[in-house]
């Protein structure tokens, strides 16, 4: 019997440079805003950063807005203003939760950042529709609001092989948008500066690979909720050498805790693979329950989404058509079932949980039978639990700690 304790977490300090690259990070884009002396580009958290960043833009990433929204709670009473201007509750909370703060005149960043009022206001919105379509349907809301360009990527969904055909379509996307964004921020494009910036974004990619594939020690010296907030920089600064520095720091230290055989949950008994988003507003409630199990949640679908090792700074267009083209949530089941199999094996898991997240199909992959097809190939229990990435209104807090109490049972009595 696997007996819940209390359990005080251990923070890594090097959360704390990365706290500051945050801090820096909106500070640099608030004052962009306030004194027009550099343009603003709106992104989506997996859209071409790299030809932002070359063009002379400061980036902004509205997912990370959301996800503080829904982390800061504030984001299940903002959902039902959106919902009145008709964007449906069913669809992604991270839209609806940031599209209700920008109606409210509301923002976590004021709260957290003193000076801030909230988002920077935009000089143009670049989507990929690679995660999904409602990217699209959010900027297109701001292009209105703000009468701003609106331009974009419309990527493949379901792909199987990364054919060239594809690759060569994407890139020439890419390269579509380069005339708007020479008009808007008056600098001409340079293909020594993209390739600068696919370059420190792929030095990015393998840093935040190594940090990550640290989980495979045992115990691991890192957990999946440590690296929902530690990804920040892979997101938002990804392009910068800044971010880069950040990751670096945070591999010695987590280097030294292998060394030290010092694991992220004390007295590790129980590795777990988690697939799907988090659920922002329960992010240490549920570090602390699995912890308090002996259970460390490691690796996820999630926080690996933010590596590009296809990126190639001779190559610069290809290179990021293929990688944001092979990404985890644009392809086909059979790619994403191998690639999760090779994740429990490469991080020695004893069960998966699947976030069924009622706004983001995209990012549930438990809803065609994926769950018990890998099961059967690999012999790995899994559990399902029902929740929302930033709804709070769709979880049920004490269903997902009976489920999650059982399933661990489950795997002390298979141990
Ligand atoms: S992938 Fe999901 S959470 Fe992300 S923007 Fe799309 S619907 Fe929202």
């Amino acid at each position: 019997m696997v007996e819940e304790k209390k359990i005080k977490l251990k923070r890594l300090e090097s959360s704390k440079i990365l706290g500051k690259f945050m801090a820096d990070y909106y500070y640099e884009l608030d004052a962009a805003a306030k004194s027009g002396e550099k343009k603003i580009a709106w992104c989506t958290s997996v859209g071409p950063a790299e030809i932002l960043r070359a063009m002379g833009f400061l980036v902004y990433f509205p997912e990370t807005h959301s996800a503080m929204l829904g982390s800061s709670r504030m984001a299940t009473d903002l959902i039902p203003k959106a919902n009145a201007i008709g964007y449906s509750p069913d669809i992604c909370s991270y839209l609806t939760a940031d599209v209700g703060a920008y109606l409210e005149k509301v923002s976590p960043l004021a709260k957290v950042f003193k000076g801030i009022e909230g988002p920077p206001k935009p000089d143009v919105l670049v989507f990929n529709t690679n995660q999904c379509r409602d990217v699209q349907d959010w900027f297109n809301f701001y292009g209105e609001e703000y009468d701003v360009p609106v331009i974009g990527v419309h990527s493949y969904v379901g792909v199987q092989e990364v054919e060239d055909s594809r690759v060569k379509s994407i890139a020439k996307q890419m390269e579509e948008l380069i005339p708007t964004l020479e008009r808007v921020s008056g600098n001409k494009f340079d293909i020594d500066r993209l390739k600068e910036a696919v370059r420190l974004s792929r030095e990015c990619s393998d840093l935040w690979k190594l940090v990550l594939d640290t989980a495979a020690a045992k115990p691991s010296p890192i957990t999946f909720f440590d690296g929902t907030t530690l990804m920040g920089a892979a997101v938002v600064g990804r392009g910068t050498q800044e971010a880069n520095d950040c990751y670096r720091t945070l591999l010695e230290e987590l280097n030294q805790r292998i060394a030290d055989k010092e694991g992220a949950v004390p007295d590790e008994r129980f590795r777990i693979y988690w697939d799907g988003m988090p659920v922002w507003g329960r992010l240490s409630t549920h570090a602390k329950l699995f912890a308090g199990l002996q259970t460390n949640v490691l690796a996820s679908t999630y926080c690996n989404s933010w590596i590009f090792s296809a990126l190639d700074p001779d190559d610069p267009f290809d290179s990021m058509a293929r990688a944001y083209t092979e990404l985890f949530i644009v392809r086909a089941d059979a790619p994403k079932e191998a690639y999760i199999r090779n994740m429990l094996e490469f991080f020695k898991v004893d069960g998966i949980i699947y976030h069924d997240a009622k706004t983001c199909p995209n990012n549930s992959n438990c809803r065609y039978g994926m769950p018990q097809r890998i099961e059967k190939l690999t012999g790995i229990p899994c559990l399902t639990i029902n929740g929302d990435l930033n709804d709070l209104r769709l979880i049920s807090d004490e269903q997902t700690k009976t489920n999650v109490e059982a399933f661990i049972e489950q795997l002390d009595e298979n141990k």
